[in-house]
C-alpha cells in the first residue's frame, strides 16, 4: 500500500491533506509533515480542516498556514486523509467526490479510501509518515522531524503509552538527529496553557467520583463550568488524565456537555481494559486504551449505562497481575 502512495505522489502534482474534526497531536503533526515532505518533493499541497489548530499546536512549523473551510472548495489530484475512521469524520462534506488516500493506524478504520494504507503497529500516523519520507527519497528537514516528533510524542502519551516500542524510541532518536528538539516541543505543546485551562481542570476535577470498586472513575464537564472559567471546549482536552494517575483506577469516562442535549465522552484505560469495544457499543471508536464517541442522550442514563459498561470491559479483561485492587 505504501508503494502505491508514492507512486501516486510521483504522478501526480496538487494535494491537499486533512484529518478529524478537532484534530489531536498525530492528526496536526502527521498533516504538517505530510505537506512539508510535498512541498519538499515541489508538490502544491496544502492542509486543510474544518476546525481551527488547537492552541498546543499553533507552534509546530507549518501551522499558520492551515486553511480552515467549511467544505473542500478547490479540486485536487487526491487528498489524503489522516487517522479518520470514515469519510465523514474531518467534517468537509464534499471530501467523498475527491480522490481520497486514507491513512490511519487504526485497526477499526472503514476502508473508504480509494487507496487504503493502514498499519495498525504504528504507534502514531506520524511514524507511517515517516517511513514514507524515507521509502520516498524526501530530504528529512527540521520542520518535518518536529512535527513527526510531535506525532509521536502526543500519541504516545509522552512516551507512557503501550504503543511506545523500541521501533518508537529510534524514530525518535533519528528525528532529533534531523533536528527536532524534545524540550522546545514539549514545552511548546504541554507548557504553553491558557490559565483559563487550569481554572477548568480544577472544576472539572471537583466532579470525580468513582465505582465502589475503586477501579473506574469519572468526571463531567458541564457548559456552566466552561463558561466559569472562561475556557474552550479545547481546553478540556487531557483533563481525563488526572484520574487514570490514580493507581487503582483502570477506566475513566469524562462526560463533557455540548448544546442540544450532547454529549461528547472521552474514555481511557490501563493495561488490557478495552474501551475502544465500549465507544463502538454507543458509536463511536478509537484505541483499546483511548476512545470516545459523541451522542444525544439523557445524563443520567448515559452516565449509568456508560460505567456499567466500563465495569463489564474492566471485569472481563485479561489480567496482568492477579492482584486484587481495593479501592484507597
Ligand atoms: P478523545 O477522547 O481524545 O476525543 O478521543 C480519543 C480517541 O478516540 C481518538 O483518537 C479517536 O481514535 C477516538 N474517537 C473519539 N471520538 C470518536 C468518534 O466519535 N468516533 C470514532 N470512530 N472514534 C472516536
Ligand atoms: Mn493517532
Amino acid at each position: 500500500m505504501l508503494g502505491q502512495v508514492i507512486e501516486l505522489i510521483e504522478k501526480h502534482d496538487r494535494f491537499a491533506i486533512t484529518s478529524h474534526i478537532r484534530p489531536d497531536g498525530d492528526s496536526m503533526g502527521s498533516s504538517l509533515a505530510l505537506c512539508w515532505i510535498l512541498k519538499g518533493l515541489k508538490k502544491d499541497a496544502e492542509v486543510i480542516m474544518c476546525d481551527h489548530v488547537p492552541h498546543a499546536y499553533i507552534r509546530l512549523p507549518g501551522s499558520q498556514d492551515v486553511r480552515v473551510i467549511d467544505d473542500v472548495d478547490r479540486p485536487y489530484d487526491a487528498v489524503f486523509v489522516i487517522e479518520c475512521s470514515d469519510v465523514t469524520r474531518p467534517g468537509l462534506p464534499s471530501l467523498k467526490d475527491q480522490f481520497v488516500v486514507n491513512i490511519d493506524h487504526h485497526s477499526t478504520t472503514a476502508l473508504f479510501g480509494d487507496l487504503n494504507w493502514i498499519d495498525s503497529t504504528a504507534a502514531a500516523v506520524g511514524e507511517m509518515i515517516y517511513n514514507l519520507a524515507k521509502a520516498i527519497g524526501a530530504k528529512i528537514t527540521p520542520e518535518i522531524a518536529s512535527c513527526v516528533y510531535a506525532a509521536l510524542l502526543t500519541d504516545t502519551g509522552s512516551f507512557h503509552f503501550s504503543n511506545t516500542t523500541e521501533r518508537t524510541f529510534k524514530i525518535a532518536s533519528e528525528l532529533v538527529r534531523y533536528g527536532a528538539q524534545p524540550a522546545k516541543l514539549s514545552q511548546a505543546i504541554f507548557y504553553n496553557y491558557p490559565y483559563a485551562k487550569i481554572r477548568l481542570v480544577g472544576a472539572v476535577l471537583s466532579t470525580l467520583e468513582r465505582d465502589e470498586t475503586g477501579r473506574i472513575a469519572w468526571i463531567t464537564m458541564s457548559k456552566e463550568a466552561m463558561e466559569n472559567s472562561g475556557a474552550s471546549e479545547e481546553d478540556s482536552d487531557n483533563i481525563i488524565t488526572y484520574p487514570l494517575t490514580v493507581g487503582d483506577v483502570e477506566a475513566v469516562a469524562f462526560f463533557r456537555e455540548l448544546p442540544n442535549s450532547t454529549y461528547r465522552i472521552s474514555l481511557r484505560s490501563k493495561n488490557r481494559v478495552n474501551v475502544a469495544r465500549v465507544a463502538e457499543e454507543f458509536g463511536g471508536g478509537g484505541h483499546t486504551n483511548a476512545a470516545g464517541f459523541t451522542i444525544q442522550a439523557d445524563y443520567e442514563q448515559l452516565s449509568r449505562e456508560v460505567i456499567e459498561k466500563l465495569k463489564i470491559a474492566v471485569e472481563s479483561a485479561p489480567q496482568v497481575n492477579g492482584r486484587e485492587i481495593k479501592p484507597r
